[in-house]
């Protein structure tokens, strides 16, 4: 058996998944940002109330920001207590558990990979987590690319857009402004502000009630200004998925984050932009990705076709 724990800016999810990496049970608790020692007494526990009902040989953790694997340490990010944290060290004195750490982007990517049925024929693959930001998490042969300084994979800082939108990391024209589900929402409101069609008229008086779903919604009702959404969120972020495809010629690119629930719509206009250069299709794991790729960074995945160089 395998445990894994996601943390997140608001819950931290953790279970405990069998050799087939079936879930056999999980829970969360929310995080606790004031101190670095309170949030890790909490997950302590919760380590110490699974061990005491299975046995698990190591403890997966995946964060956001900075994690540093071979020091054990996490530097953390605004949303969380950690600052140049020794995680491993002070899990390890409490619960008696050897930890892996990895980001938690490329936890969620190592999820999918490892529990995808056909992972064995598809060793190379590149996940894009589409929420507030845009996160990545890259596979090569099998295992997570991480860069020499544990910080690759942020697609959603390439620029996509030279002089676009400004960028929280300080540049501008970066991916995520224009194919996060946060760039979706701002989009469907400028059309709500600026259209007459159905979706305009039904959602003036509500706009800020505008989610990642409200666009596909009114695209099924057939409206023409909520297409016209749709269609630029897929141009740009078929750009990105080009990009990616030809950087890295994956085996697949993968989508993950809540509006890929709306997977038919969302592939259907995304496939008309995108040139197929690589298989492309939605996360399978949903939620529970961060947990299940945190609790397998201790394994690798038997694979029929690494290829010799
Ligand atoms: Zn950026």
């Amino acid at each position: 058996m395998y445990f894994g724990i996601d943390i997140g800016g608001t819950a931290v999810k953790y279970g405990i998944i069998d050799e087939n990496f079936n879930i056999i049970e999980k829970a969360s608790f929310p995080t606790k940002k004031d101190s670095d020692s309170e949030l890790l007494n909490d997950i302590c526990s919760a380590v110490n109330s699974f061990s005491s009902k299975y046995d698990f040989p190591y403890v997966g953790i995946g964060s956001p920001g900075y994690v540093d694997n071979k020091n054990g340490i996490i530097y953390g990010t605004s949303n969380l207590p950690f600052k140049k944290t020794k995680v491993s060290e002070y899990i390890t004195d409490h619960t008696g558990k050897t930890v892996y750490l990895g980001n938690d982007a490329n936890c969620a990517a190592y999820g999918e990979f490892m529990c995808n049925p056909l992972a064995s024929e598809k060793i190379n693959s590149v996940t894009l987590t589409l929420g507030t930001g845009v996160g990545g998490g890259i596979i090569i042969e099998g295992t997570i690319y991480s860069g020499s300084n544990g910080m690759a994979g942020e697609i959603g800082h390439m620029v996509i857009e030279k002089n676009g939108l400004p960028c929280s990391c300080g540049k501008r024209g970066c991916f995520e402004q224009y194919a996060s589900a946060t760039a979706l929402i701002r989009l469907t409101r400028e059309a709500i502000k600026n259209g007459s069609g159905t979706m305009a008229c039904e959602m003036k008086d509500k706009i800020d009630k505008t989610d990642g779903k409200t666009v596909f919604r009114y695209v099924e009702k057939g409206c023409s200004d909520a297409e016209k959404v749709i269609r630029e969120y897929a141009k740009y972020l078929s750009v990105g998925i080009d990009n990616i495809a030809d950087i890295f010629a994956p085996d697949e690119i993968v989508l993950a984050g809540g509006i890929t629930n709306e997977k038919d719509v969302l592939l259907k206009y995304v496939s008309e932009y995108f040139s197929g250069r690589c298989s492309l299709r939605i996360a399978n794991l949903k939620n529970d990705a961060g947990f299940i790729g945190a609790a397998l960074l201790g394994i690798k995945k038997k694979q029929k076709n690494v290829k010799d160089f």
